[in-house]
């Protein structure tokens, strides 16, 4: 099956009741135990409704036979969940330096306590191989690409070979390509994370995540969250799913509508930069072709008149954090997701306190284009 198949079909549990198309939602937490084994509890990550969501991802990710998922509460719990079932007291985890804010401020405020050592290396997979060489401990390795806001694109087996040459784990943040655009497990990663609240939903109104890998490396990652909690009750997996039925409808759009207004801004003289992995003058284009299907429905740039005033002229385009939704959205990455990275470390990164980040729509692409002109022009 392709991939706009599977988000229709892949998991859903046969409705032998009623013959519905969809799965039945099964809300109990209290199942019989006798003569049965893996009796399903929420906390367990294996009721009926969660299982079937898991398959219908891990059918995305390109998991294959032996993989397998947990589907958590937020992206943030399948992240924290994923690293801590594999990093102990003692080890030492790689991450880079473009990541998500809330994994960024994961590793700074927490990882110290636990006595887990940490290096951020740039953005680039020769520094994060060499980061991991030069750590005898690390066990962990957590990449993004392409990264938020500046869609930046790393080459992805080339990280992976070298933390496998390590025994170090690789966790890749999926949350931004999607598994209709890019497939990390096929180039050699060991782990994907989604934000299930951005994409998966696409709705603007589920708070989701999961992890996808393979059988053992699953397990390891459930017995964790057991512990720390983080699951999902059936009524919003049902929600979940329905939702997932549309993905590829939805990213396939969206990421077309992106190059289009991509194209745009980079051709409008008001318009000082654009940050798009698919436009053809990105330095990142040739390395996104190689390992995406599309490249994404979120665009950076920086136009040449006051951001907030453009914001404000908007019309159709939301200012409103958060992304991923069917309804086009725009932010300050500076004053909002990473208002809390010290401003010398911005500056570095490349994040001006002009910089947008667009998360694109499915409306259609010349009234986004219309509004983005005229909010230029006024
Ligand atoms: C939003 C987001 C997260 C965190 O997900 P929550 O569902 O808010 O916990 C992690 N990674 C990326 C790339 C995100 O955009």
């Amino acid at each position: 099956m392709r991939k706009e198949t599977k988000c229709v079909h892949s998991g859903t549990i046969d409705d032998i009741m009623s013959g519905g198309v969809n799965s039945p939602v099964f809300p109990s937490t209290a199942f019989n135990y006798v003569d049965r084994q893996d009796v399903p509890y929420p906390r367990a990550y294996n009721t009926p409704n969660q299982k079937a969501v898991v398959e219908k991802v891990c059918a995305l990710e390109g998991a294959g036979e032996g993989g397998d998922g947990v589907l958590f509460s937020s992206g943030m719990a399948a992240i924290s969940t994923a690293i801590l079932a594999f990093a102990q007291q003692g080890d030492h985890v790689v991450l880079m330096d473009e990541l998500y804010g809330g994994t960024h401020s994961f590793a700074t405020e927490q990882f110290k306590r636990l006595g887990i050592g940490y290096t951020f290396a740039a953005t680039d997979a020769g520094a994060i191989c060499a980061a991991i060489g030069e750590n005898e401990n690390t066990k962990v390795v957590v990449i993004e690409s392409p990264t938020n806001p500046l869609l930046s694109v790393i080459d992805i087996r080339k990280v992976a070979d070298c933390a496998r040459s390590k025994n170090a784990v690789t966790i890749i943040d999926n949350t931004f390509a999607t598994p209709v655009n890019q497939n990390p497990l096929k180039l050699g990663v060991d782990v994907v994370v989604h934000s299930g609240t951005k994409y998966f939903g696409g709705h603007s109104d589920l708070c989701c995540g999961v992890a996808v890998a393979g059988k053992e490396n699953a397990q390891r990652i459930r017995s964790e969250a057991r512990h720390l909690g983080g699951s999902v009750n059936a009524l919003t997996c049902h929600l979940i799913e329905r939702s997932l039925k549309t993905l590829a409808l939805r990213v396939e759009r969206q990421s077309e509508n992106a190059l289009r207004i991509a194209q745009f801004l980079e051709n409008h003289p008001k318009v000082r930069r654009v940050y798009y992995p698919g436009l053809a003058s990105s330095p990142h284009h040739e390395m996104a072709k190689s390992q995406m299907e599309g490249f994404g429905a979120m665009v950076s740039f920086e136009p040449g008149i006051d951001a907030g005033r453009f914001t404000r002229n908007l019309r159709i385009i939301k200012p409103a954090v958060s992304l991923g939704g069917v309804e086009s959205t725009i932010c300050p990455p500076a004053a909002t997701s990473h208002a809390g990275v010290p401003v010398a470390d911005r500056q570095r990164l490349g994040i001006s306190d002009s910089l947008l980040r667009l998360s694109v729509g499915i409306e259609h692409y010349e009234d986004l284009i219309e509004d983005i002109g005229g909010a230029l022009e006024l």
